[in-house]
C-alpha cells in the first residue's frame, strides 16, 4: 500500500500503475520512476519526454530530478538531450557520492556510460507546431493545461520520494533550466515531514525555493493549508514587486499520506491517492477567503483537459 500526488491529468494512467506496484509491496521510488516514465514515453505529452515542444533553435531538451526522503539524496539533470526517460538518469545521479546535478553534454555523456540508448526526442507533431509558433514568437509562457510532471510517493513503510520531468518552457533559450530540476523549487521531500512538487513559469518558482518552503510549513500545517499559504503568499509578493505572479501550482503531501494543492491558475489539474485508494483526478478551486477546494473531474472536465494537453 501507498499514496501519491502528481501533476496534471497526464499523470493519471501513470499513477494507475504506480499504486499497482504499491500495492504490491514495492518501494516508493519504483513506483514514482513508473509513473514520470509513463508520460515520458507518451508521444502525445508535448511537454515531458520524447515529444516533448523544443526550444527556440527546434531542440527538445529536457530536466528532471528525483530526491529521496529518507537520506535526502538528490540527482538532477538539465538540458539533456536526446534521451528518453530523464528520471531514471536523475535518480542513478541521486546514488552518487558527489555530481549529482548534470548538465548538457556532462549529462548525457553520464546516460550513455549507464546504457542509455540516444533516441531523436522531437515527434511529427511537436516540430509542426514548433515551426507554426516560430513565425509568431512572442513573450515565453508556460503552455496552459500540460506542464511539468512533478510526483511525490509515500510507501507502505513511510519512505517518500518526489521526481520532476519536463521539456521546460516551449521556444525556451537553449541552455535554460527552470524549477524542475532544482532541488528545493521544482521539488523537495523529506519522509520526517512529506513532499512538494511545483509546475509553472519556473523563473519565478525558483525566486520563492517553494517546494522547500511547502516542506517547512507542513511541519506545522496540514498539506492543504500549507501549498495555500506559500503559493498565495508569494504570489503576492510577486504582484507588488512585478506588478503581476505569473503561472505557479503547487502539490504536496505528508508522510501521513495526506495531500493538498493549490495555484494562482484556474485551471489545475492533478491525480491524488491517499493510502488504500484508487488515484483519482482532482481540480483545484478557489474558495472563500481563498481557501482551497478541490473536485473530482468529471467526464466532460477530463474531455476538455484532454484537448488541451494533446
Ligand atoms: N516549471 C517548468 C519550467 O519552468 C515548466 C512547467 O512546469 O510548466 O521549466
Amino acid at each position: 500500500m501507498g499514496a501519491l500526488i502528481a501533476t496534471w491529468l497526464m499523470a493519471e494512467n501513470g499513477a494507475k500503475k504506480a499504486i499497482d506496484l504499491l500495492n504490491a509491496g514495492k518501494p516508493s521510488h519504483k513506483a514514482l520512476i513508473e509513473l514520470i516514465k509513463d508520460i515520458e514515453d507518451d508521444v502525445h505529452y508535448k511537454s515531458v519526454g520524447y515529444g516533448g515542444l523544443p526550444n527556440r533553435e527546434g531542440v527538445v531538451e529536457l530536466d528532471s530530478a528525483f530526491m529521496d526522503g529518507d537520506d535526502l539524496s538528490y540527482g538532477g539533470v538539465g538540458a539533456l538531450k536526446n534521451i528518453k526517460n530523464p528520471i531514471e538518469v536523475a535518480y542513478l545521479l541521486s546514488k552518487e557520492k558527489a555530481n549529482n546535478f548534470l548538465v548538457g553534454q556532462g549529462a548525457y555523456e553520464y546516460a550513455l556510460d549507464k546504457g542509455f540508448k540516444p533516441c531523436d526526442l522531437l515527434s511529427a507533431a511537436s516540430k509542426k507546431i514548433y515551426e507554426d509558433e516560430m513565425s509568431k514568437l512572442d513573450d515565453l509562457k508556460a503552455y496552459d493545461g500540460h506542464d511539468t510532471v512533478g510526483c511525490i510517493v509515500v510507501d507502505d513503510k513511510g519512505k517518500m520520494c518526489a521526481g520532476t520531468s519536463t521539456s521546460g518552457l516551449f521556444l525556451k533559450h537553449a541552455g535554460r533550466l527552470g524549477d524542475s530540476a532544482l532541488i528545493g523549487s521544482g521539488l523537495y521531500v523529506d519522509s520526517a515531514i512529506g513532499g512538494a512538487s511545483a509546475t509553472g513559469m519556473g523563473e519565478d518558482i525558483m525566486k520563492g525555493c517553494l517546494s522547500y518552503e511547502v516542506v517547512m510549513l507542513m511541519r506545522t500545517m496540514s498539506p492543504s493549508e500549507a501549498c495555500r499559504v506559500a503559493v498565495s503568499n508569494f504570489s503576492k509578493k510577486l504582484e507588488k514587486l512585478y506588478g503581476q505572479a505569473r503561472d505557479i501550482s503547487i502539490v504536496a503531501m505528508n508522510n501521513k499520506g495526506q495531500w493538498g494543492a493549490y495555484s494562482n491558475i484556474d485551471t489545475f489539474s492533478f491525480v491524488a491517492a491517499g493510502y488504500g485508494e484508487e488515484p483519482k483526478v482532482y481540480l483545484f478551486k478557489k474558495g472563500k477567503d481563498d481557501h482551497p477546494f478541490y473536485t473530482l473531474a468529471t467526464k466532460d472536465d477530463i474531455a476538455r483537459l484532454q484537448a488541451l494537453q494533446r
